[in-house]
């Protein structure tokens, strides 16, 4: 059921079900009152002929008892009265169908008739002179008055209508007692037509109930219980008929009559009611009339003046027309204000569903992703506020999805860009997503691999498997929010691909993981250049070191070039340095003594000068041979510059460093290179000795000494050695520098 039915049936429900109470209540009191009034209003009209007829009646019943009032009529002669009656029956103008006066003996007089011949007595044939008298002693009202009035009281008597044999109509007697002096003389009376009385009911009927449109069915009964006036002419008194329609007559000639009683009726309700009537009580009687089944209501009076009660047969529908009408009206109201609160309800409910009708489409349309659709915010009020709600949410969403799928495409051309396949494992269901490239790395479609962990796992190297589920056990619990492994994977062609796998972590608000979001990228390439670049990296390497090798051989070698004089082919004067160096070190250290001899060949600039310079070259390399052949192993020789040679004598001291300079001197001198500029003619040299003495900081404090005592051997003549120094800083000064 949609909510326009809802709301429909609910205001319906709301509204309709306490009016429907309320009209039903109201209908249901008023209806009722309705029947009660139609009971009542008949009652009072029934009162009302009751008493029109007890009026008529008892109008009669005084105009006869005035009659009895009629000297004329007390004085009982006919020749006085008839003229009277007479005349007063004209004057009633057939109020009265005729006007009788009985004696005491029953004798009839009557307006109507007599036979002056019989003393105005009514006679069986009132031309015949002889004819019988006709006497009233057989009827009942006469009985009444006179004949069984033996106290003499004042009797008036209403009779039962009367049928005429003569004329067969219907007549009601009224008649009243005549006294004279207070004698009872004989009784006087009026013939009624009851024909008109009929008629004056029929009337009073019509008159009375024309306001309606139905007429009750009348009944008016004596207190025997027979009817006078019936709406079903059958039941009235009437003289019976044979099948020939000829008056039928007794054993006397008399004609015989016939009559209904209530009591011959089948309802034993009409019954009860009667009785009622006899006790002069006014009433309803409700019964079911056998024939038809049909309820009915009688509705009883009796006839003050008269012995008679007027009865009303009024079926219950007509009863209840008014209330039926009613019924009608309440009812066609309740449908009318059926259909209009239904149509209200259906208008409200279509009212108020219309917009939200719009409310759900736009959210439908919402739901289905259709954001750029036409805000419709037709509604009023809240349902307005709504709509323009949704309408900013249409906007919100179609702006963040546009920026997501800008993202999303970003992402993805990223990605692409990158050559990264994705995966998003949900840790709660253990769902995961692989993206395409992800699959496609490991030579499998989109469609394949069933998308939870276990994929992963199996499609791992079984060596990686173990390892793996510890390390994501690790960060799992551990707080770290990004991981980098380095993985194997199984192809579908069954060869490896190497993975590198990098993830963030997601974290509930309590720091639980819920999901693992990361890229695979492919590095088997990568890893195969590595293990290239490691393999060419080691070969490099291995020959950095050998290459490293040879030139430190090199750097030695060249370093002992750079400390050899290449002519000569003995130590220079860093050569020197530095074995000095070691060796005043060791002095220093390890009281190791040394000492020095300091040789310069003589007059070699003349040598130069005269012999030339390459001769001079080759001079120096026999007199370097020539020393260099007097040392021992441990013992070197350096130029110490130009044509100056230095030789380190390590354990030497100066006595036995002199004695060897001196060898030394000679030895050269024995080359015999010849010097003609030098007044030896032969090349020489001069050489001064030192040794290292415990005042010496540093080795050319011993070389100085030793300068100084090459000066001496100079000084002296040359070709000798000389082991004694002095003070001569000037000269050292100059040669150090
Ligand atoms: P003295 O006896 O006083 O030592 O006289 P001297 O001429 O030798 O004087 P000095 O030692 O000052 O002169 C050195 C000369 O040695 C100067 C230079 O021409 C020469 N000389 C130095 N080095 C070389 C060299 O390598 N080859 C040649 N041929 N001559 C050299
Ligand atoms: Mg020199
Ligand atoms: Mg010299």
């Amino acid at each position: 059921m949609n909510l326009r039915y809802k709301i429909s049936l609910s205001l319906v429900v709301t509204t309709l079900v306490p009016v429907s109470i309320l009209i039903f209540f109201v209908f249901w009191h008023v209806t009722n009152d309705a029947e009660k009034d139609t009971k009542h209003t008949i009652q009072n009209y029934l009162q009302l002929m009751s008493s029109k007829l007890s009026d008529e009646f008892y109008s009669s019943i005084r105009e006869v008892e005035i009659y009895a009032q009629i000297e004329q009529v007390k004085s009982l002669e006919p020749s006085q009265f008839i003229p009277v009656l007479k005349k007063e029956l004209l004057r009633q103008n057939g109020r009265y169908e005729k006007l009788l006066v009985s004696d005491k003996k029953g004798h009839l007089y009557n307006t109507a008739c007599g036979n002056i011949a019989q003393d105005y007595k009514c006679t069986f044939d009132d031309t015949d002179p002889s004819a019988k008298p006709k006497f009233l002693t057989s009827r009942k009202y006469w009985q009444e008055t006179v004949g069984n009035n033996l106290s003499e009281k004042n009797v008036t008597h209403l009779s039962d209508p009367i049928i005429s044999y003569s004329t067969g109509v219907s007549q009601l007697i009224i008649a009243t007692t005549v006294f004279d002096d207070n004698q009872l003389k004989g009784m006087v009376g009026a013939s009624i037509e009851w024909d008109r009385i009929s008629t004056m009911i029929t009337d009073l009927t019509r008159s009375i109930f024309s306001q309606f449109n139905w007429t009750p069915k009348v009944m008016l009964i004596s207190s025997s219980g027979t009817y006078w006036y019936h709406w079903d002419q059958d039941k009235l008194v009437r003289l019976k008929q044979n099948e020939k329609g000829e008056v039928v007559k007794d054993a006397k000639g008399l004609p015989i009559s016939v009559s209904s009683n209530i009591y011959q009726e089948p309802e034993v309700g009409l019954h009860e009611s009667h009785t009622a009537m006899m006790q002069r009580l006014s009433g309803i009687t409700e019964f079911t009339l056998k024939e038809t089944g049909e309820t009915n209501y009688l509705f009883y009076s009796p006839i003050a003046s008269s012995q008679y009660s007027i009865a009303l047969m009024v079926s219950e529908k007509n009863i209840n027309q008014v209330s039926y009408e009613l019924k009608n009206l309440y009812a066609f109201i309740f449908v009318i204000t059926l259909c209009v609160f239904m149509f209200a309800a259906i208008w409200i409910a279509k009212a108020i569903t219309d917009p939200i009708s719009r409310l759900v489409d736009q959210a439908n349309r919402l739901k289905e992703g259709n954001y750029q659709a036409e805000s419709d915010d037709t509604g009023t009020g809240e349902l307005r506020e709504l709509s323009q709600t949704f309408s900013q949410m249409a906007k919100v969403i179609l702006d963040r999805q546009k920026r997501l799928e800008m993202s999303e495409e970003r992402f993805e051309l990223a990605m692409k860009g990158a050559n990264d396949g994705l995966w998003d494992w949900h840790l709660d269901t253990n769902k995961v997503y692989y993206s395409p490239r992800w699959k496609q790395m490991l030579g499998y479609d989109s469609d394949e691999l069933t998308e939870d962990s276990s994929t992963y796992f199996n499609l791992l190297d079984n060596k990686e498997h173990k390892h793996l589920q510890e390390e994501i056990e690790s960060v799992r619990n551990s707080d770290k929010n990004t991981f980098k492994y380095k993985v194997r994977m199984r192809h579908k062609e069954g060869h490896l691909v190497h993975i590198l796998t990098r993830g963030i972590v997601v974290r509930d608000d309590e720091g639980q993981a819920q999901r693992f979001v990361g890229t695979h990228v492919d590095i088997s390439e990568l890893t195969e250049n590595e293990e290239k670049i490691k393999k060419l990296n080691s070969d490099l390497e291995k020959t950095v070191k050998e290459r490293t090798l040879k030139l430190e051989v090199a750097n030695r070698h060249l370093e002992e070039l750079a400390m050899l004089d290449m002519m000569l082919n003995i130590g220079n004067r860093r050569g020197l340095e530095r074995h000095l160096n070691l060796t005043h070190t060791r002095f220093k250290e390890e009281g190791q003594t040394y000492a020095v001899l300091l040789f310069d060949v003589d007059y070699f600039k003349k040598f130069n000068d005269f012999y030339g310079h390459q001769e001079g070259d080759n001079t120096l390399i026999q007199v370097v041979n020539c020393l260099n052949a007097h040392l021992v192993k441990s013992e070197q020789i350096y130029r110490f510059g130009g044509e100056e040679f230095i030789c380190v004598l390590p354990e030497s001291d100066l006595e036995k460093a002199y004695a060897q300079a001196r060898k030394m001197v000679e030895d050269v001198k024995k080359l015999k290179i010849k010097h003609d500029k030098s007044h030896y003619e032969v090349v020489t040299v001069s050489v001064g000795c030192a040794q290292v003495g415990i005042d010496d900081v540093t080795w050319e404090q011993v070389i100085r000494r030793s300068d100084k005592a090459l000066y001496l051997a100079k000084a002296n003549g040359r070709n000798q050695a000389s082991n004694t120094c002095f003070a001569n800083e000037k000269i050292m000064d100059s040669k150090m520098a």
